[in-house]
């Protein structure tokens, strides 16, 4: 049967190809770009066919088939040996290729960047500043693959008691389209340097970066089959490695509704997960504000990346006396980007991503009309007006209750809330299912203390949004997920915690227990 795979079908897709080819090698030739790779060897699918489209002109980018079920198989083989392999070699030896894959990220940065800018319909400067943000991650972990060491609990007893960090063995990762290197890197660099194997499973839309990210992990010197990356899609593959893969945990980075589902299959076989969802962040500006820096704030908070990020701003809660000035100003200063294809050096906001997206990010605002939210007096942005998935930056005046201001859009589109007192503001933030991010604007110290302890959110800001870093934990409250991936907090969601007793009395008690007394 003729193979079908990423065919160079216009000039992106050849271009595609061509910064695909440092990284497949000999691997595939420039036809065949797309595929999983387990063990080090480059399986191709024998699925349905996956179209992914170029969201600047809706053209055909790439075709690829789904992977073939029997990769589970061969992943379950590849990462037994390849985790045992690591695991045995010392920590400091981990801890140098872990930093080495960081230099090997470095090195191509500008191809990744390209190549990330183009699949995953990315303005080019941004991608830049994820791919070195990827780097930073394995710089970050491979420091702390020779500093895991355990405990010793002061035990009421003649034990040595002590406390040891294992390897949970092979975890799967899925991940999203947002931002497909950055999420990679961030799940893939603490699951590692904690000892694990990975089978990464990238969005089915943007697969490209993960692939090239997992050749550069092995050609860093980790075993092969340390890091296995999966080219399919989630209903199919990705549940298949929940009911039949060799995994001790799933590590979920994608929307609620598909992060409840995989909850639910883990659990039917007791695997752990760990869900990092969406959000309906609250960034409140209080009249004391410098309003200057707070308006920047706010587009930053909701207007970059076209909005397709998960800790958006996207309820703007603003206090009463300076609300219509704040986002009259906001309006007028979102008709100034430049929006437009991603591969422009100017672009600053790019489409989005996907057709379905574009079409659930569009409906979400005629509802929000329809709801009765309305739109401030500014000029209209100018967009590209071919067939591509581009959404003009909107905010949107309503109220908390709407189904615009409680349900995640993941587009350029913010709804601007009014309040009037600090109690009210965080009323309101907290009045939400969601809980991943927040932020607070004010040059009041102590409010800012107050606010950011009583929001409910896993990354606050005062003073500033989307600062976070992989050295400082992140996670979500309620619906927008729990567990932590960054920090210590990863190095711990990838591990066992072991308990150790060493009996060291001269004659054990009679019971080899522990009586505890009152006296
Ligand atoms: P999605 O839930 O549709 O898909 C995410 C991943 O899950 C993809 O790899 C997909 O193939 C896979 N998948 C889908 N169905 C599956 C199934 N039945 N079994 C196994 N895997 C399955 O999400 P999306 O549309 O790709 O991404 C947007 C969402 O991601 C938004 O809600 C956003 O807030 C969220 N997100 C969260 C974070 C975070 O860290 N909290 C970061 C980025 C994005």
């Amino acid at each position: 049967m003729p193979l079908v795979y990423a065919k160079a079908s216009c000039t992106t897709s050849a271009r595609i190809a061509e910064l695909m080819q440092p990284f497949w090698g000999d691997r595939g030739n420039q036809d065949t770009i797309i595929g999983s790779l387990i063990g080090g060897e480059f399986i191709t699918g024998t699925g349905d066919i996956i179209e992914v489209r170029n969201a600047h002109d809706d053209s055909l980018m790439l075709s690829f088939p789904d992977a073939a079920p029997s990769q589970v198989v061969l992943a379950n083989h590849a990462t037994q040996k390849a985790q045992q392999d690591w695991w045995a070699l010392t920590a400091q030896a981990r801890g140098r290729a872990i930093y080495q894959i960081g230099a090997l990220i470095r090195e191509q940065a500008e191809t990744l960047a390209e190549l990330e800018a183009l699949s995953a319909n990315k303005p080019i400067r941004d991608a830049r500043v994820e791919v070195a943000k990827v780097a930073e991650m394995f710089e970050y972990y491979a420091g702390w693959a020779d500093k895991l060491h355990g405990e010793v609990i002061p035990v009421p007893t003649s034990h040595l008691n002590y406390v040891t960090y294992e390897p949970l063995g092979c975890v799967l990762q899925i991940t999203p389209w947002n931002a497909p290197i950055f999420t990679a890197g961030w799940q893939i660099a603490p699951a590692i340097a904690a000892g694990n194997a990975v089978i990464l499973k990238p969005s089915e839309l943007t697969t490209l970066s993960s692939l090239a990210l997992g050749v550069l992990i092995e050609r860093a010197g980790v075993p092969r089959g340390l890091v296995n990356v999966i080219a399919g899609y989630g209903h199919t593959i990705g549940q298949a490695f929940i009911a039949e893969g060799d995994i001790r945990k799933v590590v979920f980075v994608g929307s609620p509704a598909t992060g409840r589902h995989i909850a639910t299959a883990a659990a039917q076989r007791c695997i752990p997960v760990v869900l990092e969802l969406g959000g309906k962040s609250a960034n409140i500006v209080f009249e004391d504000a410098d309003l200057d820096v707070a308006l920047r704030g706010a587009q930053a908070a909701i207007f970059s990346g076209a909005g397709q990020s998960c800790v958006s701003g996207s309820r703007l809660l603003v206090q009463a006396s300076i609300f219509d000035k704040f986002t009259s100003a906001l309006a007028e200063a979102a008709t100034r980007f430049t929006v437009g294809d991603p591969q422009n050096p100017d672009t600053q906001i790019g489409p989005i991503n996907n057709a379905r997206q574009y079409q659930h990010v569009k409906t979400m605002i005629t509802e929000a009309l329809a709801d009765g939210a309305t739109l401030p007096e500014a000029p209209a942005t100018s967009v590209p007006g071919n067939a591509g998935y581009y959404v003009a930056p909107t905010v949107l005046l309503g109220d908390n209750a709407m189904p615009c201001a409680q349900e995640e859009i993941f587009g350029p589109v913010v709804v601007a809330i009014p309040f009037e007192t600090e109690e009210d503001a965080v009323r309101i933030a907290n009045d939400s299912r969601f809980g991943l991010a927040g932020a607070v604007w004010t040059r009041d110290v102590g409010r800012a203390h107050r606010v950011a302890r009583q929001v409910r959110a896993g990354t606050f800001w005062v003073n500033g949004y989307k600062t976070i870093h992989v050295s400082s934990p992140f996670g979500g409250y309620g619906e927008s997920g729990y567990g932590r991936s960054s920090g210590l907090d990863a190095l711990r969601e990838y591990s066992e915690v072991k308990s150790v007793w060493v009996e060291t009395a001269a004659v054990p008690a009679a019971n080899f227990g522990y009586g505890a007394s009152l006296e």
